[in-house]
């Protein structure tokens, strides 16, 4: 089970959390809604809205384009609560800087075949997209060292477990 999965248990866990939905310039998966999973941009309305200054923050990740809309942020944050963003490490830099009070998560990947596996099973990406992401995941270990906490997500319940006492801990629920 991968990052969306957790995230997603973890949403159920805690309370007053709110995930923020990202733009993108990647295809909508089968099953995946606009609005609801991501803001689905095409490729000019994104370079638009980097124009415009409304990314947090924004990068690219196996050929397509990422970000944080700064609306989306406001919208968590109006409702009180503390906002979750599920982003890859160049994204994770540019929140640093703009929000050193941010807490940073690092969920690593059990190893290099049980993440092929995954995505496999998933069955969204072909062969080459899913060679493609595996190097990507590759070098995105290199950057744990720059963040607040680092899980290893070999097993599921584990990794959940300590995902929700990071989170509880780092919003004050728990003592
Ligand atoms: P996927 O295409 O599998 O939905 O996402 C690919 C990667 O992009 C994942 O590592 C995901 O965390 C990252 N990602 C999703 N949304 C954003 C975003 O708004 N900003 C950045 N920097 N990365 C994102």
């Amino acid at each position: 089970m991968g990052k969306g999965t957790l995230i997603k248990k973890l949403l159920e866990r805690v309370p007053d959390l709110a995930l923020s939905v990202s733009a993108t310039t990647r295809a909508p998966r089968e099953g995946e809604k606009h609005g609801r999973d991501y803001h689905f941009l095409t490729e000019e309305q994104f370079q638009e809205r980097i124009a415009a200054k409304d990314f947090l923050e924004f990068a690219s990740y196996s050929g397509n384009h990422y970000g944080t809309l700064n609306s989306e942020l406001d919208r968590c944050l109006e409702k009180g609560r503390s906002v979750v963003l599920e982003i890859e490490v160049q994204g994770a830099t540019q929140v640093r800087a703009a929000r050193p009070d941010s807490v940073q998560i690092f969920i690593a990947p059990p190893d290099p075949a049980v993440l092929r596996e995954r995505l496999r099973g998933r069955g969204t990406d072909s062969a080459e997209a899913i060679d493609k992401r595996l190097q990507v995941a590759e070098q995105e270990l290199g950057a744990q060292d720059d963040f607040d906490f680092l899980i290893v997500n070999d097993d599921l319940d584990q990794a959940s477990d300590e995902l929700e006492s990071i989170v509880r801990r780092s919003i004050g629920l728990d003592s």
